[in-house]
Parts: C-alpha cells; sequence; structure tokens
C-alpha cells in the first residue's frame, strides 16, 4: 500500500513539425494511501497521460511523481511495483488463463512455481473465475476477459492499481456489476487506485475523491458530492451531473440578475458574491428546478413544456420562455416519472436561491 503525489507534473509532446503539445499542465494531487481517486474529464484532456506517467509508460516533461515519499520518474515500468489495468484487457491471447495471471508473478518474483499456483487459484477463486483457469482467452466473454484482467493485476499484490477505462468495452447492464465489484473489491484490498474514465456517473459512484481534468489542467479535487455541490468552476459544474446543469447569461442590474426572459431578485450573500461585476452566469440544476402547474413567488417563472424525455422513474423536462417558436431556447427540469406533463402545457418553474450557483461571466470562476 502506498500513497502517490504528483507534484507540479507536467508533459509535454513535441509533434514532427515541432509543435508542442501540453498534455498535463502542472497538475498536482496528493492520493491517500488505500485511496480509490478517479480521474475524469472530456476526450483529449490528459487523463490517459497522466495515468501512463504514473505507469512509467510515458516520461515526465517536470514535476515530480513520488510513491510513499520516494521520487519514482526515472524507474521504469517494472521496478515501480505498480499494476496496470487497460481497456483493451491487454491479455497474451496464447496462454491459458492461469498462465496469464501467473506471468507477471515468474517474470518479477523468485516466488516458487506451487506458491504462485496456489496464489493465482485463490485470487482467480475472489474473482469469480476459479472454473476457468484452462481457457484462452478468445474462449471467455468481455465481462469473464476483464475479471481476468484484474485477476492478473491483484494477484501481483502491487502498491498501487492504475486503470485505465477498464469498464468502457462492456454492456451498459455488465458494466454496472463491475462498477460495484470493482469497488468492492478495491474496499477489500485496500489498495490506492488511480482509475480513469470519461464518464461522469462512474466517477460520481465510483470514487473516494474524483480529480477533474480539461484541457490538460486540474480543475477540482475532491469528494463527487463536493464536487457535484460547490463545483469550482463553471467546467466542473457542467460536467458533473446528469442532465447537465442549466446556464443563463445574465445583466447584474441594481441586485437583480437580467436575463432575456426574466429576472431574478439576489440574496444578500449572492449580491456579495456577485460585487461589481455586471455580468454573471447563473446556473441551476435540473433536478432543483421545480416545476408546479400552477404558483409564484419572488423566484418563479411562467413557461412552457417543450418536450418531455421520460426516463422511468424520472422525466427530463425542457422548459421555454419561448413559446410558439420554432427552435425555442430551453433549459430543463428533472421531474418524477409519475407526474403527467405534456407538451405546450403552460407550467411554473421555481428557481430556489438555495440551489443557484453564480459564476464569473468571463472565467468561469465560482462566485460565492
Ligand atoms: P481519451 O479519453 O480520448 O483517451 P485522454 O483524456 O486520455 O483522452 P490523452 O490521451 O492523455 O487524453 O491526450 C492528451 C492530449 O495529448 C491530446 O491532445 C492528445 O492528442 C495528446 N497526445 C497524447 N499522446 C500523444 C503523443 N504520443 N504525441 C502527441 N500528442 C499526444
Amino acid at each position: 500500500m502506498a500513497e502517490l503525489t504528483l507534484d507540479d507534473v507536467t508533459k509535454v509532446f513535441t509533434e514532427d513539425d515541432g509543435n508542442e503539445i501540453v498534455a498535463v499542465d502542472d497538475v498536482n494531487i496528493d492520493i491517500d494511501d488505500g485511496e480509490f481517486l478517479v480521474l475524469v474529464g472530456p476526450s483529449g484532456c490528459g487523463k490517459s497521460t497522466t495515468l501512463r506517467m504514473i505507469a512509467g509508460l510515458e516520461t515526465v516533461t517536470s514535476g515530480e511523481i513520488s510513491l510513499d515519499g520516494r521520487r519514482i520518474n526515472e524507474k521504469p515500468p517494472a521496478e515501480r511495483d505498480i499494476a496496470m489495468v487497460f481497456q483493451s484487457y491487454a491479455l497474451y491471447p496464447h496462454m491459458t488463463v492461469r498462465e496469464n495471471m501467473s506471468f507477471g508473478l515468474e517474470e518479477s518474483t523468485d516466488m516458487p512455481d506451487d506458491e504462485i499456483d496456489s496464489h493465482v487459484s485463490e485470487t482467480a477463486e475472489m474473482m469469480g473465475i476459479g472454473d476457468l483457469l484452462d481457457r484462452k482467452p478468445a474462449d471467455l466473454s468481455g465481462g469473464q476477459q476483464q475479471r481476468v484482467a484484474l485477476g492478473r493485476a491483484i494477484v501481483r499484490d502491487p502498491e498501487a492499481f492504475l486503470m485505465d477505462e477498464p469498464l468502457s468495452n462492456l454492456d451498459a447492464k455488465l458494466r454496472a456489476t463491475m462498477r460495484t465489484e470493482l469497488q468492492r473489491l478495491q474496499a477489500e484490498l485496500g489498495v490506492t487506485t488511480v482509475y480513469v474514465t470519461h464518464d461522469q456517473t462512474e466517477a460520481m459512484t465510483m470514487g473516494d475523491r474524483i480529480a477533474i481534468l480539461d484541457d490538460g489542467v486540474l480543475q477540482q479535487v475532491g469528494t463527487p458530492l463536493e464536487c457535484y455541490h460547490a463545483p469550482n468552476n463553471q467546467f466542473v459544474a457542467g460536467f458533473i451531473g446528469e442532465p447537465s446543469m442549466n446556464f443563463f447569461d445574465v445583466a447584474v442590474r441594481d441586485g437583480r440578475l437580467v436575463a432575456d426572459h426574466f429576472e431574478y431578485e439576489l440574496t444578500p450573500a449572492q449580491r456579495e458574491a456577485v460585487g461589481d461585476a455586471d455580468r454573471v452566469t447563473l446556473g441551476v440544476r435540473p433536478e432543483d428546478v421545480e416545476v408546479d402547474v400552477e404558483g409564484g413567488g419572488s423566484h418563479a417563472y411562467d413557461v412552457f413544456v417543450d418536450v418531455v424525455e421520460p426516463r422511468g422513474d424520472e422525466n427530463t423536462t425542457h422548459l421555454t420562455f419561448d413559446r410558439g417558436v420554432d427552435e425555442p431556447e430551453t433549459f430543463t427540469a428533472t421531474i418524477s416519472g409519475l407526474r403527467h406533463i405534456q407538451a405546450g402545457e403552460p407550467v411554473v418553474a421555481t428557481l430556489p436561491p438555495e440551489a443557484i450557483h453564480l459564476f464569473d461571466a468571463e472565467t468561469g470562476v465560482a462566485l460565492h
């Protein structure tokens, strides 16, 4: 078990024409012993490059990576005592499951064969693949192959696990099952884990903490609920949460926010947060918008239902201030699936002051 630290870690790729790409830009993260950290962000934000630098598969341009306080920048991958699980599983096709799982131990330890054998059998039992040890990867389902790939990492008893989108080749149902299984396994083994995904649901449900990257820059590190309730900036606010947070570009006038179609009375705390800005971005999560058939109040607005997307237990409702327009501007509200609301219906949408997020209109930084 180990603590993993990234200090000012930067990776610059130089292309053939001399063009430089800053894939990872001055990233700092302290990952606790036994912690499950999820690295999340959109495609191309630098997640895989960060993971590959920790694994030693990519050099570090500047900064330091250390494991239990010891710098590992120059250590070859095989000497890092870190196991990596890839999206592609990367199993050897000509080897049986047992051989795939034993291979790393035979190469990197002087453990006697019978001990390796029993260690592999025990791990395979724990992973629910005990009866597949004599099969080859081609004779396994995707889920079974993924279990073998995980088993192969676990059997090495490493200081840390690195996982690069390990569930993305599985169908939705299996992915959900494996998510829970992986979490349970990680908690049981207590091994420091860095898990890369572009899927915010995976990040929210699996991580002790999540680290959100955009364009190589770390935007926030926190528990899933911290990132959800108190996003540092508009990027995090829009990335975490499903459906995404609604944003309105608004002017600030005399303690009120003035949007194209509505005005919003700021609370004293919000006034203070806004300061002397003349424009801000107002954010509200779909699940925080209250939708009623009638009513009113200082933060309630008359709107129309544009489209209702049923999702079973919940409906995503697209609401608009523009009735009868061809392509109206809409915002979303999540309402109970039991409610019958139809397109075209007039409703009252309330934006509760305690659920409002405010961001700097230029920088997107959260205003508190
Ligand atoms: P994805 O989710 O699509 O895998 P990612 O967040 O893992 O994306 P990276 O693969 O780390 O992103 O890439 C970060 C940036 O670095 C991208 O702009 C990518 O094009 C660039 N990049 C990655 N590897 C190289 C390389 N070997 N040479 C040049 N540029 C690279």
